[in-house]
């Protein structure tokens, strides 16, 4: 009763993001009342494996009494106070110490400044004002083009989902704003020709950024901003190919190189930041999620010594800030959830233990007769349904095979998300080689049963 009230209460007044609110009417939401290490709990009694980490964030797992703890101490201690107008708290600044000595310098860049928010949206949203105000400084006024990947996530803000490649959500608001471009995503599953190689489709991919940067004029495109490891998008994980030259590109044409690492940063792919795992060189780093592992909101920007150097030397007030930014309690969850990190090593257990032994299991899932690719990178997983493995040919999408197979990872205990008929995890980065086994054990079986249905 209590749950049916619940659920009322739900759809009478909660206007939930990205749900259709008819549908969740009529079928009611899914209540989550607790969770407790890898597991959440529902309404219902079940006990489910939370293959997202929640919205990929939750990287310890839940009930860390020490987040709790720490954020209750800061609360009693200093709740509240602002970095506007020359103040500062001993939060933010520790914060910002720590990152900018956690974020390895990339080639000649270096990372000693970092810019708070509370979200990755708000984060990205301070790119497009800190690349454009970066060229006013540098007297190129003109350099306003941002240039993003279709396909791409980025935020839900406008500018957010602006830089966003997804169509759905361009379509509700007039969007892109001005001065947006994108370009193909590097996803070989879907667009390489037949007989092409994964790496020369990883160069072409790339090339898209050189030949729109020509078709708008090179001295009028501020910078390009992408996700090391494409997650929203259904977990894409470029050819070896594709960075490399992203960065000869960036280079020739002198633009600034967004790195959003909302998802990626803080050990997801086995690394503190995910440009150092591909190599290349960005000049600002987004990051939220991971950094408190969800306990509290945060968000930032990760600011490189050639943007920092102008913008601190020459760019006098910078008229940009959240009431939020650099917020104490945020800070001091992420002082705490970056201290646990460094204690269980991680970083380092995903790198060469963890990532390793799920890219082993997860790959084994391509023995699955609905399984057309199966890949993995640190701690992101993604899986392609296919109707037919011999000659990758995809379901009819009205079928919606993939929600039909969330649905039963569900109702019998892993979470996974549906991305069409992509089915994806970014499961948390506490996972013990047996949690894994458990998670490709549940997946399998969700897979087994989606297969059933779809025969039947
Ligand atoms: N950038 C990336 C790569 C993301 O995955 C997300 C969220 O999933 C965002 C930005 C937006 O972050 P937020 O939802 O915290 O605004």
């Amino acid at each position: 009763a209590t749950l049916e009230r619940l659920r009322g209460q739900d759809a009478a007044h909660y206007l939930h993001p990205f749900t259709d609110s008819r549908e969740l009417a009529a079928i009611g939401a899914r209540v989550i009342t607790h969770a407790e290490g890898i597991y959440v709990f529902d309404g219902e009694g079940r006990k489910i494996l939370d293959g997202m980490s929640g919205l990929w964030c939750v990287n310890l797992g839940y009930g860390r009494r020490e987040i709790a703890d720490a954020v209750h101490r800061q609360m009693l201690e200093l709740p509240y106070y602002n970095s506007f107008f020359q103040t500062t708290h001993p939060r933010a600044v520790e914060l910002a110490t720590r990152l900018a000595t956690l974020a390895p310098a990339a080639g000649e860049t270096r990372f000693d400044h970092v810019f708070f928010s509370s979200s990755g949206s708000e984060s990205n949203d301070t790119n497009i004002r800190l690349v454009r105000r970066y060229w006013d400084l540098m007297g190129q006024p003109q350099r306003k083009t941002l240039i993003s990947r279709w396909n791409g996530y980025h935020g839900s803000t406008i500018g957010g989902a602006s830089l966003s490649g997804m169509s759905g959500m361009h379509s509700q608001g007039d969007l892109p704003i001005p001065g947006v471009a994108h370009i193909m995503q590097p996803f070989a599953f879907e667009h390489a020709h037949p007989g092409e190689s994964r790496d020369d489709f990883g160069l072409r991919a790339a090339r898209a950024l050189e030949e729109k940067i020509l078709e708008l004029g090179p001295d009028t495109v501020a910078a390009f901003i992408a996700e090391p490891v494409q997650g929203a998008g259904g977990v894409i994980i470029p050819p070896d190919s594709y960075w490399p030259e992203i960065q000869r590109i960036v280079d020739k044409y002198g633009i600034l190189l967004i790195s959003d690492e909302v998802i990626c940063a803080f050990g997801r792919l086995g690394h503190w930041f995910a440009y150092e795992k591909f190599g290349y060189r960005p000049d600002l780093v987004t990051f939220a999620k991971g950094v408190t592992s969800g306990y509290v909101p945060l968000g930032g920007v990760m600011v490189g010594s050639r943007v920092a150097k102008v913008l601190v030397e020459q760019g006098g007030e910078f008229n940009h800030g959240y009431t939020y930014s650099g917020h104490p309690v945020a800070c001091q969850a992420a002082l705490t959830t970056l201290d646990i990190m460094q204690a269980e090593g991680l970083v380092e257990r995903v790198r060469s233990d963890t990532g390793p032994w799920l890219a082993q299991g997860f790959a084994a899932l391509a023995d699955h007769p609905l399984v057309g690719l199966a890949e993995s990178c640190g701690m992101v997983a993604g899986l392609q349904l296919v109707r037919d493995r011999a000659s990758n040919t995809l379901f009819d999408s009205a079928l919606g095979v993939g929600m039909l197979c969330r649905g039963h990872c569900f109702n019998n205990g892993v979470i996974m998300r549906a991305v069409g008929d992509r089915m994806i995890i970014a499961p948390p980065l506490v996972m013990t080689r047996s949690d894994i086994d458990e998670l490709l054990r549940l997946i399998r079986h969700a897979l087994d049963l989606t297969l059933a249905d779809v025969r039947a």
